[in-house]
C-alpha cells in the first residue's frame, strides 16, 4: 500500500507521516530531505544553486541514504558517508532548497530514486508532488494544510529545540516565500491531487491527524 502526504512547508507532514508509518508498520520516505541533501551538496562544493549539471554530477557520486535515528530522534540522512542530518535543516539550506528543487533534471533524478525506494514496499511518502507525480497510483492521498501563522509558530518551536533562533515574523515570511516558489515552478508544482483528501491541521493535534490518516488507510486498504 502507498500513502502519499503532500502539502506546503511546515504543515506537519514529516512528523505525521513518520508516526503513521510506525503505526501501520510501513517504511517512511521524507522526500524533502532528498532535495535538501542536493542543496547541501551544492553549498559544500560551492556551486551555484542553479547549476543543474554540476549538482546532478555530484548526486551521481554521493548517494543519499536514510538510517533510523535513536529512539525519539529523527531518522539520519547521509550523503555518501557524510551525516547531513543537521546540515539539511539549517536556515541556509531551507532558504535555497526551492531553487534546487525547481531544476528539472534534479527532480527527474530524485523522483526516480523515490520510486525505487517505494518499489515492493508498503510506504508512507511525504513531499510536494507525491500524489500528483511520484506515486500517482497511491491508494491514499492526503493534502495537509495549516495557516501560515500556525506553521510559523510550529517551526519556531521546533527551531528552538535545535538552538536556531529566527524571529517568528521572519519565519512566516520565509514559509510564505517558499510556498510561492514551490507552487509556481514549472515542473511538478505543489498542488493538490484531484483524488487527495485535504486535512487542515491548524486546530488539530498531531495525535488527531495521525489517527485520522490511519483510519482512512484502514478503510482504503
Ligand atoms: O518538506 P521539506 O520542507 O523538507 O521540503 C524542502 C523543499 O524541498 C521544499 O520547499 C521543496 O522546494 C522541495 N520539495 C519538492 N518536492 C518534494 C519534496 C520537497 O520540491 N516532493
Amino acid at each position: 500500500m502507498q500513502i502519499a502526504i503532500d502539502g506546503p512547508a511546515s504543515a506537519g507532514k514529516s512528523t505525521v507521516a513518520k508516526l503513521v508509518a510506525q503505526e501501520l508498520g510501513f517504511i517512511y520516505c521524507d522526500t524533502g530531505a532528498m532535495y535538501r541533501a542536493a542543496t547541501v551538496l551544492a553549498t559544500e562544493h560551492q556551486l551555484d544553486y542553479g547549476d543543474e549539471a554540476g549538482i546532478l554530477a555530484l548526486l551521481a557520486t554521493h548517494k543519499i541514504s536514510f538510517k533510523p535515528g535513536a529512539p525519539g530522534q529523527d531518522q539520519q540522512v547521509f550523503l555518501g558517508d557524510e551525516d547531513v542530518t543537521l546540515t539539511i535543516r539549517t536556515p541556509k539550506t531551507t532558504n535555497n532548497v526551492s531553487q534546487v528543487s525547481a531544476l528539472p533534471r534534479i527532480r527527474a533524478e530524485l523522483v526516480d530514486q523515490q520510486r525505487q525506494i517505494a518499489q515492493g514496499n508498503s510506504i508512507v511518502m511525504d513531499g510536494r508532488d507525491i500524489g500528483t507525480t511520484v506515486l500517482p497510483a497511491a491508494e491514499l492521498k492526503i493534502f495537509m494544510v495549516a495557516s501560515a501563522a500556525e506553521r510559523a509558530r510550529r517551526r519556531y518551536a521546533e527551531n528552538l529545540t535545535k538552538g536556531i533562533e529566527t524571529p517568528l515574523a521572519q519565519l512566516e515570511a520565509e514559509i510564505v516565500a517558499r510556498d510561492f516558489k514551490d507552487s509556481h515552478r514549472q515542473i511538478s508544482p505543489l498542488t493538490q491531487a484531484k483524488d487527495a483528501i485535504e486535512i487542515d491541521t491548524t486546530k488539530l493535534t498531531i495525535t488527531e491527524v495521525v489517527a485520522k490518516i490511519v483510519d482512512l488507510a484502514k478503510k482504503s486498504a
